[in-house]
């Protein structure tokens, strides 16, 4: 079967059908086959898997996908991409095309709608770089039944949604991803294999939701604001940005919590592991509750 893929056939479409590129978009469209079967073997996909993609393009990847799910659902921003993947996608019955923005879909209910009969759901996409980080934890806090996310994006971003403690990339995102999911990259890929290159390298990150959150907190608002205040500024120690998180309390008070909880005021918040950021936060909650 014609791959829509290839460098030739894409620069075909994108010429027969007069579409330019909208940098606001996030537009660099995948023509590289062999990365695209490396997308979709990390993703797993059987006919039992039903999968949602973000930003199909011209259909490069979506094809690749339907060749091996139950089903796809993808949204596309752009109206003008709409009758192109009418026409590149009209070969695939299992492929569902919604013209409207991720950020404002009713994902739920889509799953509700279209997902009635599939075992599994995995999110498989080359995300729009500029919205990477809102699209995977608009999902992902959403709590929807999604199993796993195999998304590319912006190498520095995979590399923060798997940094380890004491990691240089590690910060309040890592902590947030990892809550939820087990993450680590699957694989890293040149710029040469878009249209247009991208000025950064890129990345396929792969997510797999938990059961249950990595750790035990009282309240998760309460712990995502306890580690966005520890990262605040990173040369900080944890004593300086919890007093000025913490303004209502004072230096004694937040050392003797910092104490409780075990952690030396003097550490950094990126030498803190998960465990310990639950620690800490469930126990300025008792403090304040
Ligand atoms: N999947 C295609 C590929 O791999 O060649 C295109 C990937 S391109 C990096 C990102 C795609 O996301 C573009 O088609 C763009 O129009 C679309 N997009 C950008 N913002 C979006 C949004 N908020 N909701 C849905 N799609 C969006």
């Amino acid at each position: 079967m014609r791959d829509i893929a290839t460098k030739s056939n894409t620069k075909e479409i994108i010429e027969r059908h007069g579409f330019t590129f909208k940098k606001s978009f996030g537009q660099n469209f995948l023509t590289d086959t062999n990365i695209l079967n490396k997308i979709v073997n990390a993703a797993d996909l059987t006919d039992e898997v039903g999968v949602i993609e973000i930003g199909p393009g011209i259909g490069a990847l979506t094809e690749f996908i339907a060749r091996k799910a139950k089903k796809v659902v993808a949204y596309e921003i752009d109206p003008r991409l709409i009758p192109i993947l009418a026409e590149t996608l009209a070969p695939y019955d299992n492929v569902k095309v919604i013209h409207q923005d991720i950020l404002k879909a009713d994902v739920a209910s889509m799953i509700e709608e279209e997902f009635k009969d599939v075992k599994e759901i995995a999110v498989v996409a080359n995300l729009p770089y500029y919205i990477t980080t809102p699209i995977l934890m608009g999902l992902i806090e959403k709590k929807l039944p999604i199993d796993r996310y195999v998304t590319m994006m912006q190498k520095e971003v995979a590399e923060r949604l798997s940094a380890k403690p004491g990691s240089k990339d590690y910060n309040a995102l890592s902590i947030a991803v990892q809550y939820y999911t087990e993450a680590k990259i699957a694989l890293t890929v040149p710029k040469t294999v878009f249209i247009p290159a991208p000025n950064v390298d890129s990345a396929v990150v792969h997510l797999t939701r938990r059961e249950q959150p990595a750790v035990e907190v009282i309240n998760e608002d309460f712990f995502m604001e306890v580690v966005h205040g520890a990262f605040k500024q990173r040369r900080k120690t944890l004593q300086n940005n919890l007093n000025q998180h913490f303004a209502d309390l004072t230096k004694e008070e937040v050392t003797a919590i910092l104490e409780e909880a075990g952690i030396l005021p003097n550490r950094r918040g990126e030498s803190l592991s998960i465990e310990e950021f639950a620690k800490l936060s469930n126990t300025f909650y008792q403090h304040l509750n």
